[in-house]
């Protein structure tokens, strides 16, 4: 892809701006790219490659690469989320059941 203006082909892909623009160039297959020689900013095709298409995945948002990509994949995440819900549920129970939270009651050794 080059630059409508100085025909460079150092063009990034641009921020889409608000909802608004994100939708309704996102249904003409349209995105916004910058050119980084001259700056002008332009609405083209957008360039379809695997990388693109793939929904983001929770690791994409983390930033992890490599083995922790790969181990932590989405269900392992919700799963792990899950498991620590649980864990703190049966935690809470416990502590209301048995009062841990609570001081030790004292003054009662006189009885
Ligand atoms: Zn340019």
């Amino acid at each position: 892809m080059n630059c409508p203006k100085c025909q460079s082909d150092d063009v990034r892909r641009s921020r889409r701006r608000g909802p608004q623009e994100g939708l309704a160039l996102r249904v003409k297959h349209q995105a916004p790219y910058r050119c980084r020689a001259c700056g002008l900013r332009f609405v083209a095709e957008e360039e379809v490659t695997a990388e693109s298409d793939r929904p983001l995945s929770i690791a994409d948002y983390l930033g992890l690469r490599g083995w922790a990509r790969r181990i932590l994949t989405d269900q392992v995440i919700y799963g792990g989320i899950a498991l620590l819900v649980i864990l703190v549920v049966i935690i809470m129970v416990f502590v209301l059941a048995f009062g841990g939270i609570a001081p030790p009651v004292t003054g009662y050794q006189g009885e």
